[in-house]
């Protein structure tokens, strides 16, 4: 098959990508290492099965792909919510809106013309501050329109509704992942997320930096289980116009993952509290999965202990 992948040099993406060659398929990926990273990807660039085009999916011209594309993930977006990355989708706002909104678009027009299968990567953020607990995927979320996270939550909100709209009325073959908070190798330094601030700071025995009073919650799913469920989602037979949370129902605060790194790292760092919490960071996050255990047959198997040595061990690498 031909797969094409947006945003595959990034974290998740360049697993897929990975997880796709070795099925056997002919892999395209198209990022503008705006967020992705060459390194995550240096390793197939003499594979004959793999072809990386440096491009954004706005401007590129996608009739220059002389061959029939049977699927096609987007993934390309900057995902980073730390207002101190250059990276994060605050620095990057307008590139995060246009590229899950008209880039959407772009590509679900080109799914159709392609008669191809389409995979949205949505996110958790869509529920907001969820009032609800865990979230369910019928849940509609609480979200704040003009809030500092709008720019991402917003903008993946609009590029469920235009995926939905083209299953509805334009028969597109589509379906939409909500994934939850996910780690492991490939992670950006710079993207300064929890879990790599926590890394970083642990193995450098700096202060572990917790924002707020540490009593908010995210559950953490280890990236190969997360692209096991991706492509559950893409490739099972009854996924159509399905929408679906994929993450760790295992849940715990953000002080108890601090205190995890420090002791599997040996680390002499003291945690740190900096308050306030930044604006519209979400209490609590769990997803319920019920739905992707019964429609996939899918749930993550890495624990968090397994999970966090693996990227800790990368870390190390890289520091
Ligand atoms: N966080 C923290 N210290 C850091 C980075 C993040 O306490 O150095 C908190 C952040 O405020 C949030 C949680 O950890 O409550 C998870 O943040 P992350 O950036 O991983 O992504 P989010 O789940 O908020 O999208």
């Amino acid at each position: 098959m031909n797969v094409l992948i947006t945003g595959g040099a990034g974290f998740i993406g360049s697993h897929l990508t990975k997880l796709h060659l070795k099925k056997g398929d002919y892999v395209i990926v198209i990022d503008n290492l705006s967020t992705g990273s060459k390194n995550n990807i240096n390793e197939l660039l003499n594979n004959k099965n793999f072809k990386f085009i440096h491009n954004d999916v706005l401007t590129f011209d996608f009739k220059l792909l002389n061959f029939n594309l049977n699927l096609i993930y987007h993934l390309a977006s900057p995902a980073s919510p730390n207002h101190h990355s250059l990276i994060s989708y605050h620095h990057l706002a307008k590139e995060t809106m246009l590229v899950n909104t008209l880039g959407t678009l772009k590509l679900l027009e080109l799914t159709k013309k392609h008669q191809a299968k389409f995979l949205f990567a949505s996110t958790s953020e869509i529920y907001g501050n969820p009032l609800i607990h865990p979230q369910k995927e019928p849940y509609f979320g609480n979200v704040n329109p003009i809030g500092p996270r709008a720019v991402y939550d917003e903008a993946k909100r609009f590029g469920e509704t235009l995926t939905s709209y083209f299953w509805n009325k334009e028969k597109v073959d589509a379906r939409i992942a909500r994934i939850f908070n996910t780690y492991g190798p490939n992670m950006r330094i710079d993207d300064k997320r929890m879990i790599v601030n926590f890394i970083c700071q642990a193995l450098k025995d700096e202060p572990i930096t917790i924002y707020g009073n540490g009593k908010q919650t995210r559950s953490l799913c280890f990236v190969d289980d997360l692209i096991d469920g991706l492509f559950k989602l893409m490739i099972n037979k009854n996924t159509k116009s399905e929408v679906v949370n994929l993450g760790n129902p295992e849940e715990h605060t953000i002080l108890e993952y601090a205190q995890i790194i420090k002791k599997l790292t040996n680390s002499k760092s003291e945690i740190i509290f900096k308050e306030p919490l930044p604006a519209d960071d979400p209490e609590k996050r769990c997803p319920d999965i019920s739905k992707a255990k019964k429609l996939l047959s899918w749930q993550p198997k890495v624990s968090l202990i397994e999970g966090l040595k693996k990227t800790i061990n990368y870390f190390k690498n890289i520091l």
